[in-house]
C-alpha cells in the first residue's frame, strides 16, 4: 500500500498515519519528522533547513526530496509507505511521480484529512509528543493517560511530553497560511487525476481511523 496522506497541520495526519503503521506494519514517512531529526542531529542540512521551519515556512523542495528518497529508498519501504508531510507544493509532487515512477512503485491513493480551519489552531496550540517515540497526544482531545508524561512507556520511565517549536501561535498562524496558498491546490491536483479520497478528520480518533481505513482499501 502505497498511500499520501494530505491535510492542514493539526489535521491528524501524523496520528492517523502512527495508527496505521502499527496496525499494518507500513512504514510512516514523515517529512516533518525527517527534517527535526535533522536539525536535532546538527547535520549540514539540518541546519540549511532550521531557519525556514522555525518561521513555519516551507523548507527547500531540494532539501526535502533529498530525505525522502534516501527514506523510500531503505528496505522496509519497499513493501509499501505512508507519506505524511509531502508533497507539499505542486513542484514536490511533481518531482515525487519522477521519484516513484524510478521506483517502480506508483502512489495508490491519497487520502484528505478534512478539518475545518477554525478547529486547527486549538488543535495544534493543545498538542503535545513524545520526545522518544513521537507519540502524539492532544491536551484537549486526546491527553496521555499519565498526564504529562507519554503512556507509551513504563510507569517510572515514561519520559515528559514536549511541545514542538513551531507550535506557537505566531508560527501556526503562518503554517496555515502557508497550507492554503501552496499545499491546498494539491487537492485538486490529485482529484483531477482520479486519487483523492476525503475522510472528514473532525471527529474522534478511532472515528476517522475506521473512516480513513476504509478510505485506504486498508
Ligand atoms: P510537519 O511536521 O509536517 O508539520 O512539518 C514541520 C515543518 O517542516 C513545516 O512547517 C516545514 O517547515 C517543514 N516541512 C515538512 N514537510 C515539508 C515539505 N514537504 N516541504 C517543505 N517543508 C516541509
Amino acid at each position: 500500500m502505497r498511500l499520501v496522506l494530505l491535510g492542514a497541520p493539526g489535521s491528524g495526519k501524523g496520528t492517523q498515519a502512527q495508527k496505521l503503521r502499527d496496525d499494518k506494519g507500513i512504514p510512516q514517512v514523515s517529512s516533518g519528522d525527517l527534517l527535526r531529526d535533522a536539525v536535532a542531529r546538527g547535520t549540514e542540512l539540518g541546519k540549511r533547513a532550521k531557519a525556514a521551519m522555525d518561521a513555519g515556512e516551507l523548507v527547500s523542495d531540494e532539501i526535502v526530496l533529498g530525505l525522502i528518497r534516501e527514506r523510500l529508498g531503505r528496505p522496509d519501504a519497499a513493501k509499501g509507505f505512508i507519506l505524511d508531510g509531502y508533497p507539499r507544493n505542486v513542484a514536490q509532487a511533481g518531482a515525487l511521480d519522477k521519484l516513484l515512477a524510478e521506483l517502480g512503485q506508483p502512489i495508490d491513493s491519497v487520502v484528505l484529512m478534512d478539518v475545518e480551519s477554525k478547529a486547527l489552531f486549538q488543535r495544534l496550540t493543545g498538542r503535545r509528543s513524545c520526545p522518544k517515540c513521537s507519540k502524539v497526544f492532544n491536551v484537549y482531545s486526546s491527553p496521555s493517560k499519565l498526564g504529562d508524561r507519554c503512556d507509551n512507556h513504563a510507569g517510572d520511565e515514561a519520559p515528559q511530553l514536549v511541545q514542538r517549536a513551531d507550535d506557537r501561535e505566531d508560527v501556526i498562524e503562518n503554517r496555515l497560511k502557508v497550507y492554503e496558498s501552496q499545499t491546498r491546490p494539491l487537492v485538486e491536483h490529485y482529484q483531477g487525476r482520479g486519487l483523492l479520497k476525503v475522510v472528514n478528520a473532525d471527529q474522534a480518533v478511532d472515528k476517522v481511523y475506521a473512516d480513513f481505513l476504509r478510505a485506504a482499501g486498508a
